[in-house]
């Protein structure tokens, strides 16, 4: 379908799950011509696999990718290396949390994955969970994203297993990446990669601005300062917001700039009292 920097060629494959949080479904790319490269083989459904191997024809695959554990991503992981008989390649952590065989091809921040139409890079991604990785593709000035950046909306990055600080480094990380086209595990592929990068980052940093205000102004729950910064919300998206509240807490509270005292959150910093 879309031809990427005219080096090789991505296939996006959309699975039959969507939700609130997975879009219109989870993307699987088919990535390069022969030998090619599958990255996140999506949830384990049978026709999603079977719409895999149609695409794929009599391709050899160098690599099946999975960027993090959680099962939207890496279930059909299991199913398809039988399938194919290809190689995993998966940090060690997300085959484990995802209870897949160990990884054929363990990866490692830094590491290298060769197909016919150059090589991915894995870049350490954590945030929205802490094992994800990202795949860059310089030959394509190309990003693999996962669900560190989504096509449309913002990623979810909520405590226990989402971490701010860890999720803001990792967007400074992928900002210095040369990089024009990113392709996010849910939604469009996105054409202007920095203008998108820059602008997750700068919400990023006015939400945290106005939690940093709410609590200013005397919120001191997740749920009151989740109020105040997410008015009018949909009811049914107030635990996901308050697991944002809290991921931006947790950040503040390990950079001293708020304490926690019973289950009140109070400015501590001198620059954050009102
Ligand atoms: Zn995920």
């Amino acid at each position: 379908m879309a031809e990427s920097g005219g080096v090789g060629r991505v296939r996006p494959l959309v699975a039959a799950n969507p939700g609130p949080l997975t879009l219109d479904g989870t993307r699987t790319y088919v990535v390069g011509g022969d030998p090619c490269l599958i990255i996140d083989p999506g949830p384990d459904l049978g026709d999603h696999l079977d719409a895999i191997e149609v695409t794929l024809g009599s391709a050899r695959v160098a690599a099946i990718c999975i960027t993090h554990h959680h099962a939207d991503h890496a279930a059909g992981a299991a199913e398809l290396r039988l399938r194919l008989a290809a190689p995993l390649a998966a940090a060690p952590d997300s085959a484990a949390l995802a209870g897949l065989e160990p990884p054929e091809i363990p990866l490692r921040p830094g590491g290298r994955i060769d197909f016919d139409a150059g090589h991915l890079v894995v870049v350490f991604a954590p945030g929205h969970c802490p094992d994800h990785v990202c795949f860059h593709w310089p030959e394509a000035r190309a990003l693999f994203a996962g669900d560190v950046i989504m096509g449309e909306g913002t990623s979810m990055v909520a405590p226990p297993e989402g971490d701010m600080a860890a999720y803001m480094t990792t967007l400074e990380r992928l900002a210095g990446l040369e990089t024009e086209v990113i392709y996010p595990g849910h939604g469009p592929m996105i054409q202007s990669a920095a203008e998108k990068i820059e602008e997750y980052i700068a919400h990023r940093r006015s939400r945290e601005q106005q939690v940093v205000a709410a609590l200013a102004g005397g919120a001191a729950t997740p749920a009151a300062i989740r109020a105040r910064v997410y008015e009018d919300l949909d009811p049914r998206l107030h635990r996901a917001a308050e697991g944002s509240v809290l991921a931006h807490l947790a950040k503040l509270v390990s950079e001293g700039r708020v304490k926690l005292e019973g289950d009140r959150y109070l400015p501590a910093g001198p620059e954050e009292r009102p």
